[in-house]
C-alpha cells in the first residue's frame, strides 16, 4: 500500500519505519526541515532502540523516503497518517492546533480518494473536526478513521511490530477493509469500533495505567509506616489474573509525553461535558506528590539541603528513550537548585534534552555515573537505567562524602545494598530504608 506519514516525531517516525518494514510504500512528512534533512541522511533525531538499522534498510530498500513537501506526499498515498503532536494547553487541554493545520494541507492538496487516519491522541470529537475542515476545502471523496497509538518510548520498534491490539474507529466500510488488511500482518487482535470510541480508548488506557502506578505509588507510602514491602505486595497481587503485574512498580511516578498530559485532557474532557472526573485528578495529584518524596528522604537523611552537594543518576521520564518531557527530573532538580544545593547530574543518553529544560545554575552535567557521585553528600537514583543497576555499591560509598542514596525507583536488591556501606532509602521496602 502506499502511505504518508504526517509527523516524524516517536510516533510518525516509528510508524513510518515499520509500515514499510512490512512491504508497504512510505513517505514520511515533516514540517522540520532539518530534521528531514537529518533522516534524509540515514540519521535518527531520537534515541529508540533498534530503529535506526530498520530505518535505514527500508530506505535502501526504496520503500522508505523522507519529505518537507506534504502535497508531494499526498499524491502519492492511498492512505494518510496524522501523527503530529497534541501537546497540553496550559489549561490541560490538547492543543489541537498541529492537527487542525495538517487537515487543511490535506483538504488544500487532495486529488482523489484517500483514507485519512488520525494517529495523535486527541479528544473524542476531532475526528469529526478533521473531517470537517478537508469538506470545507475539498469535495474530494475520502473517509476518516481513529486509529490510536499505544507504542512505548524506549520499546517503540517492537511495540509497532508486534502490538497488543490495534484499534480502528471508522464509520466506513471501505476504511475498514483496507486497515485491516494494511494492519492484519502485525496482529489479529484488531479492534473495530466507531471514531469516538476509538478515540476514547485511547485516553480510558492512559487514565488507567497511569490510575495503577499513583495506586500502588500509595500503597508504598502506607507500606512503609506500617513495615510492609511494597514488592513482594505488587508481586502478591500481579499473579491475580484480574490485575495483573505490569505497571505496580513503586517509584518517583509517571512521566513522558504522554501520561500527564493524557490525564489531564481527559479531565478537561470530562469536565466539558460537566462531568467531574475525582478518581483521576486524584491519580494526578498522588503522582505530583510522589516526585517530592525523594526530596522528604533527602531532608531526612541531610536536613538542610543547603550548600549541599546531591548527585542525580537519570533525567529521561523512563530508561532507554532520551524523552525528557515532563520527567520527574524537572520538578526534582528543580526543587533541589530552590532549596540551596549543588548539583551533579548524569543521564547515559538524556542529558543534551534535558539541557534544554531546565536553566539552573547549581548543576554540573557529568560524564558518567561515579564522576557525578564523587565526593557528594547524598545519591538520588531518578531513572532505573541498566547501567546503573550493575554499579559496585561498596565503590559507590567509599567515593562518596556521605554514602547516602535516594533510589527512587528500587533498583538494587537487599544483598546488594547490605554488601555495602551505603545509608540507603527506596520506595515502600522499609526494611530497606
Ligand atoms: P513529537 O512531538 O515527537 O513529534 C511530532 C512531529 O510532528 C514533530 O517532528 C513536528 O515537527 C511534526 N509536525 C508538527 N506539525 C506538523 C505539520 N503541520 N506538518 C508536518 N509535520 C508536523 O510527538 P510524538 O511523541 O510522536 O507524539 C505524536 C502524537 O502521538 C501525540 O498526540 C502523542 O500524544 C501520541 N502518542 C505518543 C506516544 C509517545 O510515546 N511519544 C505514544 C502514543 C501516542
Amino acid at each position: 500500500m502506499n502511505i504518508a506519514v504526517i509527523g516524524t516525531g516517536y510516533v510518525g517516525l516509528v510508524s513510518g519505519v515499520c509500515f514499510s518494514e512490512i512491504g508497504n510504500q512510505v513517505i514520511c512528512v515533516d514540517n522540520n526541515g532539518a530534521k528531514v534533512e537529518m533522516l534524509n541522511e540515514g540519521n535518527v533525531p531520537i534515541y529508540e532502540p533498534g530503529l535506526k538499522e530498520l530505518m535505514v534498510s527500508n530506505m535502501q530498500a526504496g520503500r522508505l523516503s523522507f519529505t518537507s513537501n506534504i502535497a508531494e506526499a499526498i499524491s502519492q498515498s492511498d492512505i494518510i497518517f496524522i501523527a503530529v503532536g497534541t501537546p497540553s494547553l496550559p489549561s490541560g487541554e490538547a492543543n489541537l492546533s498541529y492537527v487542525e493545520q495538517v487537515a487543511i494541507e490535506i483538504g488544500s492538496h487532495i486529488e482523489s480518494y484517500k483514507i485519512i487516519v488520525t494517529k495523535s491522541t486527541v479528544p473524542v470529537g476531532t475526528n469529526d473536526r478533521v473531517r470537517e475542515l478537508i469538506s470545507s476545502i475539498s469535495s474530494q471523496p475520502f473517509d476518516v478513521a481513529s486509529v490510536p497509538e499505544f507504542l512505548r518510548e524506549g520499546s517503540a520498534v517492537k511495540d509497532t511490530l508486534n502490538p497488543d491490539r490495534i484499534v480502528i474507529g471508522t464509520n466506513s466500510d471501505r476504511a475498514i477493509k483496507t486497515l485491516k488488511k494494511l494492519h492484519r500482518p502485525l496482529t489479529e487482535n484488531l479492534i473495530i469500533t466507531d471514531i469516538r470510541s476509538a478515540e476514547m480508548i485511547k485516553y480510558a488506557s492512559n487514565a488507567f495505567l497511569a490510575t495503577k502506578i499513583s495506586f500502588i505509588n500509595e500503597i508504598s507510602n502506607i507500606c512503609e509506616k506500617v513495615g510492609a514491602d511494597v514488592t513482594r505486595v505488587a508481586e502478591g497481587m500481579g499473579y491475580d489474573k484480574r490485575i495483573g503485574a505490569s505497571f505496580l512498580k513503586a517509584g518517583i511516578g509517571y512521566g513522558g509525553s504522554c501520561f500527564p498530559k493524557d490525564t489531564q485532557a481527559l479531565i478537561q474532557i470530562a469536565g466539558m461535558v460537566d462531568y467531574d472526573f475525582r478518581l483521576l485528578k486524584s491519580v494526578v495529584q498522588v503522582n505530583q506528590d510522589q516526585r517530592f518524596q525523594v526530596i522528604h528522604k533527602l531532608e531526612e537523611a541531610l536536613g538542610s539541603l543547603k550548600g549541599k552537594t546531591i548527585a542525580v543518576w537519570g533525567l529521561a521520564f523512563k530508561p532507554d528513550t532520551d524523552d525528557v518531557r515532563d520527567a520527574p527530573a524537572i520538578d526534582i532538580i528543580q526543587h533541589l537548585s530552590d532549596a540551596g544545593a549543588v548539583i551533579k547530574a548524569y543521564d547515559p543518553i538524556a542529558t543534551a534534552n534535558f539541557r534544554k529544560e531546565v536553566d539552573v545554575a547549581s548543576i554540573s552535567w557529568e560524564e558518567n555515573p561515579l564522576q557525578a557521585a564523587e565526593g557528594a553528600d547524598a545519591l538520588c537514583v531518578l531513572t532505573e537505567w541498566k547501567e546503573f543497576a550493575h554499579i559496585d555499591l561498596t565503590e559507590l560509598a567509599e567515593i562518596m562524602k556521605d554514602p547516602i542514596m535516594i533510589d527512587g525507583r528500587n533498583l538494587y536488591s537487599a544483598e546488594q545494598v547490605q554488601a555495602s556501606n551505603l545509608q540507603y532509602y527506596s520506595v515502600g521496602r522499609p526494611g530497606l530504608t
